[in-house]
């Protein structure tokens, strides 16, 4: 859309000079003995000095152009690896293979030496990361806000298949990609009390840590234009404690500074349930306050009417996480800028616009009203206030913002923002219908939907540099900024040399994948089925249902070995919540059938179950190129969106799904022809649910149900603690809340029809190319141009 620069021009010895002279001058290493990571570095300062022109020259065309900004902010930003991703952007990464293979240095081993920054849980914060990255790549004016969590998502590994959790330290090699701003910091405070002053109040804080900024640039395609990820650490207000350290006091000296640095120290480990709830509120109010005062300074410097606000700010809340900024936006506006009440609410609710992510009632966030007026007194005084002009308003309303002794952020949030955004069309609909009827009935015209996309440039042109080379090939690169061209591959599915050489790119990804499964020790045929599903671990989710299926298929095969069986691989991948303790026996569960069958000499060749440790982006990116079949089998209703769905079909797997997020959507477009459907949809779930003992007739009406559930109830993968595994069997044939008996038959019959389909292998290939040529509209480059237009009213620069 915009153009601050244009395309970086490259000459291939001046960046090897580049990459020597940071090698010698800003890492002190001669060439001879550096190390990997030495090389790493002093590359990625080459490739970062080119990223800063770009930056600053986004800067200067948003102030030229008054451009509005838009501010994302979220708690997460799942961003991994950013070498590649810079260097793809840039047009790097050919020139920059050459060079190190003169240099005689192994370019992928170089590649995968930076730590993967994990700075969120799952699909929230990479959706967070891909919008950030079509955001430069439009040429949108914007800032992601976040927190600089010292230690990320924790590090997975397993010990006898049960998950153990050690900390990731993305910063204990130097980060090359940030820069620190001290010039740029905060006060925030906590506690205190509040005196009525005039119309508003003054706080007075009894705590108060600051925010100091630390910069990313974000490079879109190209390099045409950077914005900025601006991530906050928590530090002492007061530096370290001189005298008290004198008196002797050494920890006591060090107290205030570990109290500080608390707030920004660990990414809380689960995104449905909330963790140590004071410091996780802290957490939140922490980066959303540092956020708004830096959004106003900025808007300070530019205007000096506040009533322009919502012409030239739109801050999109990622999740209730940020949903503070509501109150806290109405409090700097009228308290400290001395704006009128109602008017500083309407003000604050133009600005502001809120995502859901999720319809599990546990995981919509509340405060207790003790605690936020403990934590945060005076916004506790304004929510009130809020909620008493919406009631106002609304005189027939039932729905508030505080209820049974808590705050509601879900309602806050909506009552705070000018659009409510749902990230599927399913998940847009049962918000209309569920959390947030009564609101949506008071207020038709708020909520909008913007399906989830992911960015091709990551989860295609990078991840899977096979693909995007046969695609370019046949359509040329227009595809990579404009991902809908993918359909004009669609006629090529009727010609059996792109499809010969399409399946020929799928076998050489699998062999590859085959190859690095092999360094951890699992050995797969690259002949097989490669199945996969790879997400947080969650009851929802249902990696149980999967299990369960492998296991009576596996029964199965050791009936009747010599039947015509499609071999398949099942990999599995993915996080449990440390405290989610069904969850960590499901991981357990995969490992000990994992064990069991890859042993089994009669069906070890027909079936086999793998579970690489520590999924994560890098890992993602290396699965999902490999992929054939692509599960996404949540109980329907209970998914909002899922982005995994579209990374595997825009990389020509086909799903097997429910009717479930953006598994809809998916089906729609890619036809109903090309992706294996099964299960109850959102309706029947509900329904189902209320039929006392579903599990039961279930059970009592599939043999093979209940004969796999009774292998897991008497310890066939357990040997040594028969009744280790019968919780899970007891869940499934008890409260089973997520309908797996109830679903299975269906399941079964699906797997099947994809069995028969995958006998078919041109007819497979030809479904696998049409899932390319149609997923063109998951780019995340189209839901960020939903919310420019039907959210943040920011049309870009080039259109003002
Ligand atoms: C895309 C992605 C997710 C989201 O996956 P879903 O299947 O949509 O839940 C989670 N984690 C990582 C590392 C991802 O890349």
């Amino acid at each position: 859309m915009m153009t601050a620069t244009p395309a970086v021009r490259v000459d291939k010895d001046e960046f090897r000079a580049a990459v020597l002279r940071h090698l010698t001058y800003s890492l002190g290493k001669d060439a001879d003995h550096a190390q990997i990571t030495d090389w790493r570095l002093a590359f990625s300062f080459a490739v970062r000095d080119r990223i800063v022109d770009p930056w600053f020259a986004s800067t200067r065309a948003s102030y030229a152009a008054q451009a509005k900004r838009v501010y994302y902010l979220s708690m997460e930003f799942l961003i991994g690896r950013l070498l590649e991703d810079a260097i793809i952007n840039l047009g790097l990464r050919d020139v920059a293979g050459e060079v190190f293979a003169d240099l005689g240095v192994d370019f992928e081993t170089l590649l995968e030496d930076e730590p993967d920054a994990a700075l969120g849980n799952g699909g929230l914060g990479r959706l967070a990361a891909c919008f950030l990255e079509s955001l430069s790549t439009l040429g949108v004016p914007a800032y992601g806000y976040g927190i600089r969590y010292e230690h990320g998502l924790f590090r997975q590994s397993f010990d006898k298949g049960r998950q153990i959790e050690t900390p990731e330290d993305w910063l204990h090699q130097r980060h090359v990609w940030e820069f620190e701003r001290p010039e740029a910091a905060f006060r925030i405070g906590f506690g205190g009390n509040v005196a009525l002053a005039g119309q508003g109040a003054v706080w007075t804080p009894a705590e108060t840590v600051v925010a100091s900024a630390f910069d990313t640039p974000v490079i879109g395609w190209q390099g045409r234009w950077a914005n900025t990820l601006r991530l906050w650490a928590a530090e002492p207000e007061h530096g370290f404690d001189l005298a008290r350290f004198n008196q002797g006091d050494y920890a006591g000296a060090a107290a205030p500074e570990a109290a500080a640095r608390t707030i920004s120290r660990v990414l809380y480990p689960d995104d449905t349930t909330d963790g140590g709830k004071r410091l996780r509120l802290k957490q939140e109010y922490f980066f959303t306050a540092a956020s708004l005062r830096d959004i106003l300074r900025r808007f300070d410097s530019e205007y000096n009417d506040l009533r322009l606000l919502p012409r030239k700010v739109a801050i999109q809340l990622n999740d209730t996480h940020p949903a503070i900024a509501g109150p806290e936006l109405v409090r700097l506006l009228h308290d400290e800028k001395g704006m009128a009440l109602d008017e500083a609410i309407a003000t604050a609710r133009g600005c502001l616009s809120y995502t859901n992510h999720t319809l599990l009632p546990e995981a919509l966030e509340r405060w207790s009203e003790s605690l936020m007026g403990d934590l945060l007194p005076r916004h506790l005084q304004l929510i009130e206030r809020i909620d008493a002009a919406h009631a106002k308003d609304h005189p027939t309303r039932s729905v508030t913002m505080i209820g049974g002794g808590d705050v509601l952020m879900g309602p806050l949030a909506f009552g705070m923002a000018h659009r409510v955004n749902g990230v599927s069309g399913l998940h847009t609909d049962l918000m209309k219908k569920t959390v947030f009827a009564e609101l949506h009935r008071l207020h038709p015209e708020r909520i909008v939907n913007q399906t989830n996309g992911v960015t091709p440039r990551r989860w295609l042109l990078a991840a899977n540099p096979r693909l995007s080379g046969l695609i370019t090939e046949a359509i040329g690169d227009g595809w990579i900024d404009d991902l809908e061209r993918l359909a004009d591959l669609e006629p090529m599915a009727d010609d059996a040399g792109f499809r010969a050489a399409f399946a020929a790119v799928k076998r050489a990804n699998k062999e590859d994948l085959a190859t690095f499964l092999a360094q951890g020790g699992a050995e797969v045929d690259p002949a097989g089925m490669f199945d996969i599903q790879i997400k947080r671990i969650h009851e929802y989710k249902r990696q149980h249902l999967n299990i369960l299926e492998t296991i009576a298929l596996w029964q199965e095969m050791r009936d009747d070995p010599h039947a015509d069986w499609v071999p398949r691989v099942k990999i599995f991948g993915g996080k449990a919540a440390p405290g989610y303790f069904f969850a960590k026996e499901i991981i357990h569960l995969i490992n000990a059938v994992s064990e069991t069958l890859n042993s089994d000499p009669v069906t070890s060749h027909l079936l086999r179950v793998v579970y690489p440790a520590n999924y994560n982006v890098s890992l993602a990116e290396r699965l999902i190129p490999a992929a054939e079949l692509s599960e996404q089998i949540s109980t329907a209703g209970k998914e909002a969106s899922g982005t995994g769905n579209m990374k595997f079909a825009l990389n020509g797997a086909l799903t097997i799904g429910t009717l479930d997020g953006a598994n809809v959507e998916i089906r729609d477009l890619v036809g109903a022809e090309n992706f294996f459907l099964f299960g109850m949809d959102a309706a029947a779930v509900e329904d189902r649910r209320k039929i006392a003992g579903h599990a039961d007739h279930a059970i009592a009406a599939d043999s093979r149900l209940a004969r796999a559930l009774a292998a897991i109830r008497d310890g066939v993968f357990s040997r040594d603690d028969s009744r280790r595994f019968a919780g899970i069997a007891d869940n499934i044939a008890g409260e089973d809340k997520f309908l797996v008996a109830s679903d299975f038959t269906d399941y079964w019959r699906a797997q099947r029809e994809v069995e028969q389909a995958y006998r078919d292998q041109d007819g497979w290939n030809r479904a696998a190319v049409l899932n390319t040529a149609r997923s063109g509209w998951f780019s995340s480059d189209r839901t960020i141009r939903g919310y420019m237009a039907e959210i943040w009213d920011a049309p870009g620069i080039a259109a003002e």
